[in-house]
């Protein structure tokens, strides 16, 4: 029979562990090579997957389509409704295109890996094989592992032992064959109800043409695109990178997280191409390249507590005993914050520049999350779901590690008692006030001693006239009650 790679996100051709194994496999039966993709609006709901990623899917769709229509491979795309019906849809894609392997990469969060455990018992019924890849990672979860054979829970040992791993061999860092043409021209094979044409919108996903217009400039889709900047990064900023990324106005990162989310480029490709750069070597040599791959362990970190601790994926904290905590349940707290009119400005600028772009800066998410959690006292979660709808690069792992380190909820998390103060976080990350000026259009007439703290600094009357709102809370007494609430909790620990 022929063969299926089942596309979800890990929308590139190159590097891509499951494609390849597929071509591989089709090739040596020579049989033919297709590729399906499922849109499932009911599934992103539930996982409050943002308007923009869906756009920027359905963007690399359409450049994913064409790289694999040089290749004659055909890419089907199918809307299925209701998501308990994926399962059984593609497995009717298989059996009406004649297809007895399929493949596809794992996604670790629980709805999906049930959704792939359902496929995999509908397809044992119709005599179809189902292989299913570790792709995401550069270390597979579940083997990186303490003495005592546990999972980590906290990241600097485990990124010792990464490092050890993946610099013991070629393994993990190996670049999978690109895939081969099918032979025959086989445009027309596919079954009815599914077809190649990827729609511009998906409903209930729309956003506005100017926000899909920028972000197509700032995120401009497809493999190349992603490689392209990756290449301009190491060949330049990559070295500053340990102090420029602390720094929220300027281009100190790689902005390569969404092509990351939706995996157009793999985590492999950046291992490889920042180590070249530093004269094959994982460790040691330029501290910007190094810190750079530290960044990527990471990200490897928190799929791995996820698939070790699956009930973070359930709406529960890693440490349970934070489900006690006595959270501030006022909606203006929450739609303020939301917003970007909290009155700390450089809260605003990071709530700002995601709601204006879908992207926000590593060290304003760090700020902008502590704020809600510790100065708001807002359940981490609700800015957790805020930060999903929101993100282009909304991604699971992720988000949901980063909001439990700031809420002290997580593994390795920040210790409940150490709280930024977002005054002096905006004086230390934003010393000018350049990135707040770009973001809080109200504040762009202040200079560095005014713009960090305008109703302290500034008198009344020249406060007034900004039409900028006063602070939400005040930091120092917010401070005094959360650790109250926090030592209750966690019995001072
Ligand atoms: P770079 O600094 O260039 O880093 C390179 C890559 O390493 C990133 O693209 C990302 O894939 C990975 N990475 C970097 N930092 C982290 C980190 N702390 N945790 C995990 N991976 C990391 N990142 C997401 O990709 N999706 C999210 O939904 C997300 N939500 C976050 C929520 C909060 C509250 C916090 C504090 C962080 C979150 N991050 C998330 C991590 C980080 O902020 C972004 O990955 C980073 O800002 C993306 O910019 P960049 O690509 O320029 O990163």
């Amino acid at each position: 029979g022929n063969c299926v790679m089942w596309f979800r996100t890990d929308l590139r051709l190159k590097d891509n562990r499951a494609l390849s194994l597929a071509s591989k496999h089709a090739t040596k039966q020579n049989k033919n090579l297709f590729a399906l993709y499922i849109i499932s609006p009911q599934e992103w709901k539930a996982h409050d997957v943002a308007p923009i990623r869906v756009d920027f899917w359905l963007r690399n769709l359409v450049s994913l389509q064409d790289k694999l229509e040089e290749l004659n491979i055909p890419l089907i795309v199918r809307t299925v409704n209701l998501r308990r019906n994926v399962p059984s849809t593609v497995i009717e894609y298989c059996k009406a295109v004649n297809v007895s392997h399929l493949f596809a990469n794992i996604e670790y969060e629980i709805n999906e890996s049930r959704r792939d455990k359902k496929v995999c018992s509908l397809a044992e019924h119709s005599d179809i094989v189902v292989s299913l890849e570790h792709d995401q990672c550069i270390i597979p979860p579940g083997l990186v592992l303490t003495k005592q054979q546990k999972p980590y829970t906290v990241y600097t040992p485990f990124k010792k032992s990464w490092l050890a791993i993946v610099g013991s061999g070629p393994k993990y860092l190996e670049l999978s064959p690109n895939p081969a043409p099918n032979n025959e021209l086989i445009r027309e094979q596919y079954a009815s109800g599914f077809n190649t044409k990827i729609p511009e919108f998906v409903e209930g996903f729309q956003i506005l043409t100017a926000q899909s217009k920028r972000a197509s400039t700032e995120f401009p889709a497809g493999e190349d695109a992603a490689h392209q900047r990756l290449q301009t990064f190491i060949s330049g900023r990559i070295e500053n990178y340990k102090e420029a990324r602390n720094i929220p106005s300027i281009d100190g990162t790689s902005s390569l997280s969404a092509y990351f989310a939706a995996g157009v480029i793999s985590a492999r490709q950046c291992v490889v191409a920042a180590r070249a750069a530093n004269k094959n070597k994982l460790q040691c040599g330029n501290i910007g390249i190094t810190t750079w791959i530290e960044e990527i362990a990471w990200r490897d970190f928190y799929r791995h507590v996820l698939v070790a601790f699956p009930y973070v994926c359930m709406n529960r904290p890693y440490k349970l005993e934070t489900e006690n905590i006595e959270w501030n349940n006022d909606p203006a707290r929450l739609r303020r914050w939301c917003e970007g009119k909290t009155g700390y400005p450089i809260v605003d600028a990071g709530m700002r520049q995601l709601n204006e772009t879908g992207w926000m800066h590593n060290r304003v998410r760090m700020i902008t999350a502590m704020f809600l959690t510790k100065d708001l006292l807002v359940n981490w979660q609700d800015g957790e779901r805020y930060f999903m709808q929101h993100l282009i690069d909304g991604d699971f792992a992720s988000n949901n590690g980063g909001w439990q380190w700031c809420a002290s909820t997580g593994t390795d998390a920040q210790p409940w008692f150490r709280i930024f103060n977002p005054t002096l976080q905006s004086q230390k990350f934003d010393p000018n006030g350049d990135y707040i000026r770009k973001w809080v259009p109200e504040l762009s007439s202040l200079g560095p001693n005014e713009i960090h703290d305008p109703s302290g600094s500034l008198s009344p009357k020249r406060f007034a006239k900004l039409k900028y709102t006063t602070p939400i809370v005040d930091h120092k007494t917010a401070r005094e009650k959360t650790l109250e609430i926090y030592k209750a909790v966690t019995k001072g620990g």
